[in-house]
């Protein structure tokens, strides 16, 4: 097969037989001679056409490595293919969701997972899509401010606040590049068996409803809290009895922006342990983001229509829920009713003995979830993502990268797991009555006098240095 067949292919051939091509091509050693035509048809040029890093050229990728399976194309998901098809693994990457599906609000990136990202050379795309949120204001139920903590220093706002669906585009245009990568929308795991060699996969197509049967060398369960690949491999959660309630609901959607949702984001409290969290999307989105934290685990309805799977029945719990309440909250119910994509659960963490069963490891929330009162979850799919990536590349035997891998990260995860305040967070941020309210938002009140005098990084570095910010990627050698 000569260079110039890949050429013909840009011309126009079916995208199918296009990868076929790719894929022998990737087989021969004739790859090292396509530089000249990489250069031309890059990705960046021709999104449709997909090639191999160009800028490494090491003896190893004349001999592709292990076939891998990633379950999920979640923030974990792709980040473990991108640096999977930077060490010459062959992913194919299964998200049961519809390709332009793009769920979820708000997520944070910080150091150190800013690193794995800035790596991947995706930083300039991420802030192009940043939500540009300045900062943070803590309301009452009459819009009065009790408080602005600008973005940096102790505020909720990080420096750079993206959307669930923006960041995970970005990431699969990064992965998807690479030829050998293959993302499979509507597709999920059915069943599973492993042998000494391999993993035999059921795979079914959501969409035409087609089953396949394939055989991977590993599989990687990036399919978060509710992990079907954890469930298949290692047991139901019962059985592992790895949920583990913070005793909070939550509830994600948009609604159409105003005036006043730009550019702060605005919390407000209410009685009996209720949030309402509104928050920039971007300055010319027409819409707003908006978070429902309920902190009780007493709500039946709620539950009842959480286990169901309901959304209509969701919806009408939360609606009853918020009833009645001031502020800004009938617009942001009657709005909620409305929103396609909304999405809310019970929150629990995932507590797990072990992450990895022979040729099946687990990544992200599927193995960890910290819970979004930890602010972690980004963080470890990130850094997590980059580990498992490094320790599969270094390690040929599956079961000395999963070791290494959990060794590395195991005391970082538990640590980043601690809710604050001793587990009371979700309580003391969000009190039960007038008077707690009334204390918070006191206190708040003096921390935002005290960032105006100190500034809210001097104000920051008093306190207690926290463990996250010091994870060793072990970048240099990566
Ligand atoms: C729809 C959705 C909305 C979210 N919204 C928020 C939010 O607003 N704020 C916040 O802080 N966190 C949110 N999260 C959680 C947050 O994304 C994660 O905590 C964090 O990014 C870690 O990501 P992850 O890749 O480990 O897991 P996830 O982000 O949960 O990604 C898992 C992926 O696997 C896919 N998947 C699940 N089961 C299967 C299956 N059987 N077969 C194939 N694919 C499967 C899911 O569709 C998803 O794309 C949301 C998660 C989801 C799934």
């Amino acid at each position: 097969m000569s260079p110039n067949t890949e050429v013909a292919a840009y011309m126009g051939m079916p995208h199918a037989l296009l990868k076929d091509i790719q894929y022998t091509l990737l087989n021969y050693d004739t790859y090292k001679d396509l530089s000249f035509y990489q250069h031309k048809i890059t990705s960046d040029n021709n999104p449709n056409v997909k090639l191999p890093d160009p800028a490494e050229n090491s003896p190893s990728r004349t001999m592709p490595r292990e076939r891998v399976l990633i379950c999920g194309a979640g923030v974990a998901g792709s980040i473990l293919a991108f640096w999977l098809a930077k060490h010459d693994f062959q992913v194919v990457v299964i998200e049961r969701s519809k390709a332009e599906q793009k769920a979820g609000q708000g997520l944070e990136i910080e150091e150190p997972a800013l690193k794995v990202v800035k790596a991947m050379g995706i930083l300039e795309k991420l802030n192009e899509v940043r939500t540009g949120e300045v900062g943070f204001n803590l309301v009452d139920e009459h819009s009065r401010s009790y408080g602005i903590f600008e973005v940096g220093g102790v505020s909720i706002t990080g420096a750079l606040e993206l959307m669930r669906g923006d960041l995970t585009e970005v990431l699969y245009q990064s992965a998807n590049k690479y030829i050998n990568v293959t993302y499979r929308f509507e597709t999920t795991i059915r069943s599973l068996r492993q042998t000494e060699e391999q993993v035999i996969v059921d795979l079914e197509n959501r969409n035409n409803k087609t089953m396949t049967v394939e055989e991977f060398d590993l599989v990687v369960g990036a399919d978060g809290v509710k992990s079907r690949t954890r469930e298949l491999v290692m047991g139901s959660p019962e059985q592992l009895n790895c949920y583990k309630p913070v005793g909070a609901f939550v509830a994600y959607f948009s609604i159409p922006k105003q005036d006043q949702d730009w550019p702060y984001s605005r919390l407000c409290h209410f009685t009996n342990r209720r949030i309402i969290w509104l928050r920039p999307i971007g300055e010319n989105s027409a819409m707003t983001s908006a978070t429902l934290i309920h902190t009780r685990d007493d709500v039946a309805a709620l539950r009842g229509a959480n286990a169901a799977g309901d959304r209509l029945k969701q919806k009408e719990a939360l609606a009853e829920l918020y009833s009645g309440l001031g502020w800004e909250t009938p617009r942001v119910i009657e709005q909620m009713m409305r929103a396609e994509n909304f999405y809310s659960d019970e929150l629990v963490q995932v507590k797990l003995q072990h992450w990895s069963h022979h040729r099946v490891v687990l990544l992200g929330d599927a193995a960890w979830a910290p819970s979004p009162f930890t602010g972690q979850g980004n963080q470890l799919a990130i850094i997590g993502a980059w580990v498992l990536a490094q320790e599969m590349s270094r390690n040929r035997s599956p079961k000395m990268a999963f070791e290494a891998y959990e060794k590395r990260l195991r005391g970082y995860v538990e640590a980043s797991q601690e809710i604050p305040l001793r587990g009371y967070a979700p309580y003391v941020f969000n009190p039960q009555t007038a008077w707690g309210i009334w204390l918070l938002r006191t206190v708040v009140r003096l921390v935002s006098w005290m960032v105006r005098v100190f500034s809210g990084t001097a104000l920051a570095r008093m306190l207690p240095d926290r463990q996250q910010d010091d994870f060793d990627l072990e970048i240099e050698q990566g």
